[in-house]
């Protein structure tokens, strides 16, 4: 099969912190015999906008990525052409596939042999040490891009690839069980609300929703929250967290929020031997807890990032099951700076999805 691949595309481009996003309509595309072995090329559908993204703009982590930079990373395509010599590779041309964070591990170390590939040394991630989704043709890696399931539309299946499996795992991990309540502060943005629906309809736990503003809480409400906290209305944030889940604080909290904030407090409201899942990431902040509080309470702090490939399997299939869903508005490239906008204002409830095609 023979597909024509342009010389150049549309691409969002991060030239530093604090010039705009520069848009170009000749930004160059990679050609097939260009590829190396193991690399492939992906013609993009959609990708959705992380706040991870947001962070990659501003420059507000301490971890350094590569300038310019194309960001992206929960993308969704069909791969377009496959490097010469690339040996038991596991797509063909024409399969549709997702581009998710960690584009590229060794596969051969300790941490890729255990599982916990997204802590390979020389992991290679997406929109960030590696150009990312933000443009119409990327090039990803074989071993990485995970199989999107028939029955998802490609804009439906977008943010599954970070914000879907980042919260599935960490819940996978969270040593709850059915019934079991979890607190989710950060319930509203693109992970939230998503992990609001893992809890429910994968783990079968009891939903307590975290966030600001009425649309936040009509969305978290109708995911299957049961009990809803605005963070910037509460006069008693730990009181409030106790008397929703029955007096004794909840099993789990799972922070997707992106402020330090928003982990005050965890070791406090947790019931005794609880999960704190570290999941948000804002750059600076530190968890500050008791330690005294942590050992009598016998409270687990975990942090948790993105998944492996089997966990990017797993949360998928759990989509194409057809009860999660992500809450999505369709937007094209063009209108990724006002996304980023309206998330560091904090008024974009679920996700948004760009259409490159
Ligand atoms: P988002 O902006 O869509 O959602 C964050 C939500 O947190 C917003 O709805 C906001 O209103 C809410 N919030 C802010 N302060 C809060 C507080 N004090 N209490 C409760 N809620 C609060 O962002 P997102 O795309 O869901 O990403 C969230 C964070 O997770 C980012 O820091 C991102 O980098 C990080 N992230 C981590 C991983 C990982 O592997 N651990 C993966 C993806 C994203
Ligand atoms: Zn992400």
């Amino acid at each position: 099969m023979s597909i024509s691949i342009p010389k150049t595309q549309k691409a969002a481009l991060v030239v530093s912190s604090d010039s705009p996003i520069l848009f170009k309509n000749d930004h160059p595309v990679k050609q097939p015999e260009e590829l190396a072995p193991g690399e492939c090329l992906v013609k993009m559908h959609c990708t959705g906008v992380c706040h991870t993204d947001l962070h990659a703009r501003l420059g507000d982590w301490p971890l350094p990525h590569k300038l310019p930079l194309v960001g992206g990373h929960e993308g969704v395509g069909e791969v377009v052409a496959i490097g010469a010599n690339t040996i038991d590779c596991p797509v063909k041309i024409g399969d549709r596939v997702g581009v998710k964070w960690l584009a590229d591990s060794c596969l051969q170390c300790e941490q890729c042999r255990k599982g916990l590939e997204q802590c390979c040394a020389k992991a290679k991630l997406s929109g960030y040490t590696v150009d990312g989704t933000f443009s119409q043709y990327v090039v990803s890696y074989v071993a990485h891009v995970t199989p999107i399931p028939e029955n998802l539309d490609s804009q439906e299946a977008a943010s599954f690839l970070c914000a879907g499996v980042t919260v599935y795992r960490a819940l996978k991990y969270s040593q709850t069980k059915p019934g079991d309540w979890v607190v989710l502060p950060g319930a509203g943005g693109g992970l939230g609300h998503l992990a609001i629906q893992y809890a429910v309809h994968a783990f079968g736990l009891r939903v307590v929703a975290i966030d600001t503003g009425a649309e936040k809480k009509e969305l978290c409400l109708s995911l299957g929250a049961e009990k809803w906290i605005d963070f910037r209305e509460t006069k008693d944030l730990v009181k409030d967290i106790k008397n929703a889940t029955g007096g004794e604080g909840p099993h789990a909290a799972l922070v997707s929020a992106a402020s330090g904030t928003a982990y005050e407090q965890a070791v406090d409201y947790l019931r005794p031997g609880g999960s704190l899942l570290a999941v948000g990431l804002p750059g600076q902040a530190q968890i500050s807890a008791s330690v005294f509080w942590t050992v009598v309470k016998s409270i687990n702090i975990i942090g948790s990032y993105v998944g492996n490939r089997q966990d990017a399997h797993e949360a998928l299939n759990i989509a194409s099951m057809g009860k999660i869903h992500c809450h999505y508005v369709s937007k094209p490239l063009s209108a990724l700076s006002e996304v980023y906008e309206g998330m560091q204002q904090g008024t974009v409830a679920g996700r948004v999805v760009l259409k490159m095609d």
